[in-house]
């Protein structure tokens, strides 16, 4: 029989259907990718790039020239715009402010055919150390509530997509309603239970051991018990932090690997590497405000989800907002965790 599950975190039922699909009955394109005769990304044609605002580089090497492993830059075509103020103002029964934020890109390596997992770690420690050299430094703008890195591998038609690999930074002047959910059902949880909701998760996860697909010393990798989509794992520390800036050396090592290890089941599942999306989950910038924030590095917890994108939503799950789930998450992690 199907089963319907409830998702804690984000307070929705999702149907788990009994007859899971396995790996084989997900109808996956390789995804074309452009060469890097046309790409401006590329180490060498760091002027035909808007300025770098951060890089991890060789030592001797300046801004804006080759010798940088990672680098950051402003989005060519930027959704939100870093000068000018929020101008928060009603229009009749409505609301509206201006789009103040930043956009970046966060440029993962000198080379254009390298795939995340195949990158090596010490590439992906230093990819690591971007993400949150750019999150320390946003933060401190207050305008900024919250600060969104994640990665596309499949080509946006209407945003920016590149064959590169790069991650993307947005930081908007409002919490999105995804991250604003967590936030709310982990405080809800812990006003009741005095527990961060992700721990008792973790520790839950830990001792049924059947969604598991990888434990690393800093880290658990698991298929969430009631997940949106098929396969969709996360990657979660087992200290508690609500902050990813607080992430430790050690835990930026191990994250790297723990990064590299599901990209690389993932493509052995599939055969092939299914486009993906990973994002990360932090807490958001602690804009001082009457009674808020006071319990959020308690009962929040940061993490990574990373959602291979196999199928696309129906009209009852886009219109009801109840998802299917095609694959049980404990079928799906014991492929994961067997590749
Ligand atoms: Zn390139
Ligand atoms: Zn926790
Ligand atoms: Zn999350």
């Amino acid at each position: 029989m199907n089963e319907l599950r409830k998702d804690l975190i984000h307070g929705r039922w999702i149907e788990v259907l009994s007859e899971s699909k396995s790996p084989s009955e997900y109808l996956l394109e390789t995804v074309k990718r452009s060469t890097e005769t046309t790409c401006v990304l590329c180490q060498g044609r760091e002027k035909e790039t808007p300025k770098e605002i951060a890089s991890i580089r060789r030592t001797g090497t300046a801004p804006n020239t080759p010798g940088w492993w990672v680098r950051a830059i402003p989005s060519f075509k930027p959704l939100f715009q870093v000068e000018g103020n929020l101008d928060r103002r009603a229009v009749g029964i409505y609301d509206r402010m201006n789009n103040i934020g930043a956009n970046e890109i966060l440029i993962e390596s000198p080379e254009h055919n390298i795939k995340p997992e195949d990158m090596g770690l010490d590439q992906m420690i230093r990819v690591i150390k971007l993400y949150k050299d750019r999150v320390g430094d946003l933060s401190k703008d207050l305008r900024l509530r919250y600060i969104f890195i994640f990665k596309n591998s499949i080509i946006d038609p209407c945003r920016e997509s590149f064959s590169h690999p790069v991650s993307f930074l947005i930081a908007t002047p409002v919490i999105p309603k995804n991250i604003k959910d967590e936030l709310d059902y982990a405080k809800q949880y812990y006003d009741y239970k005095e527990r961060c909701i992700f721990c008792d998760i973790i520790r839950e996860e830990l001792k049924v051991g059947e969604r598991i697909i990888l434990e690393t010393r800093n880290f658990l990798c698991f298929c969430p018990y009631a997940s949106s989509f098929p396969f969709e794992s996360w990657i979660i520390p087992k200290r508690h932090n609500c902050d990813f800036h607080a992430i430790s050396g050690e835990e930026v090592e191990d994250m790297g690997l723990a990064i590299m290890n599901i990209l690389q089941r993932l493509k052995a599942v599939f055969k092939t590497e299914p486009p993906f999306n990973y994002f990360l989950h932090t807490a958001p910038n602690r804009v001082p405000r009457r009674g808020q924030w006071h319990t959020l590095g308690d009962d929040y917890h940061w993490h990574l989800e990373i959602i291979p994108r196999l199928i696309v939503k129906s009209g009852f799950e886009l219109g009801s907002g109840l998802f299917i789930q095609t694959t049980m998450p404990e079928k799906a992690a014991k492929y994961l965790r067997e590749v």
